[in-house]
């Protein structure tokens, strides 16, 4: 069988594209995309005339097979979603699920990913953190999903669609407490690049204040919840005891 590559394609700026991204995508004989004409335009930048085929969340169950028998005999496929990583908040786990089943090849071809530009220049702990994909639209589900990583350690990374990010935000700060570190990264790579850390409580005031902080896309990362002080150290109590026995000790 043929290879179904995975590749990453830009979040913005068109320069992020990789060298292998460009040779792979010239290469192969199909390109699977989430929105064929948003692929045409950055196929057409690049000079890439590789035929591009459909291959979104509705449809990606039932025509799947389509790429799979191209794939099986002996053609090799590249995935691309609309913006970064295919499968991150993007169609394409059910293609390569499949690919894998029928013992196809996946090759990831790596590149840009929002979520990792936003941690890398985020200033949070990025040792550990929880991707938690984009919130229920619905208030009540999205504050129910909060709840559920409210003690929560890890840096948790939120994706937002912008007429939401104010409301996610208030909805954030009511159940993380105003006082938790945020981060929005908005615009990444692109023009109007922000970078604001900030607590929960100014964050909201500052997108409230600003509209211009309420378009283009965004992510919005929370520093993990920290136990309040002294309840996971040693008491203060237990430390004047240790000294004075300390004091005692030959
Ligand atoms: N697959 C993509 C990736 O690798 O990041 C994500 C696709 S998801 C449908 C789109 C979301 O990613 C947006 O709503 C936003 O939260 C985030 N995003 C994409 N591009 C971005 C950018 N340039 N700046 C900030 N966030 C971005």
């Amino acid at each position: 069988p043929g290879t179904l590559y995975v590749v990453a394609t830009p979040i913005g700026n068109l320069d992020d594209i990789t060298a292998r991204a460009l040779k792979v995508l010239r290469e192969v004989s199909l390109i699977a995309a989430e929105d064929t004409r948003h692929s045409a335009r950055l196929l057409q930048h690049f000079g890439i005339e590789t035929p591009l085929a459909a291959c979104h969340e509705h449809n990606e169950r039932d025509h799947g097979g389509r790429f799979l028998s191209r794939l099986l005999s002996g053609e090799n496929v590249a995935l691309i979603s609309d913006a970064g990583t295919p499968l991150i908040s993007d169609p394409g786990f059910h293609l390569v699920r499949s690919a894998q089943a029928a013992g196809v090849r996946v090759v990831p071809v790596p590149g840009a990913c929002a979520l990792i530009a936003a941690l890398s220049a985020a200033g949070l702990p990025s040792d550990r953190f929880s991707f938690e994909g984009f919130l229920p639209a619905k208030a009540s589900a999205r504050r129910g999903r909060l709840e559920g990583v409210r003690e929560e350690s890890r840096t948790l990374i939120f994706y937002e669609a912008p007429h939401r990010l104010l409301e996610s935000l208030e909805d954030m700060r009511g159940v993380f407490g105003g006082e938790r570190q945020a981060v929005l990264a908005r615009e990444l790579t692109k023009t109007f690049e922000t970078l604001k850390g900030a607590s929960l409580a100014e964050l909201c005031a500052w997108v409230a204040a600003d509209a211009n902080q309420q378009r283009g896309e965004c992510v919005v990362l929370v520093g993990g919840w920290q136990p309040p002080e002294g309840e996971d150290s040693v008491s203060a109590e237990a430390v004047r005891v240790l000294e004075l026995l300390l004091a005692e000790m030959p």
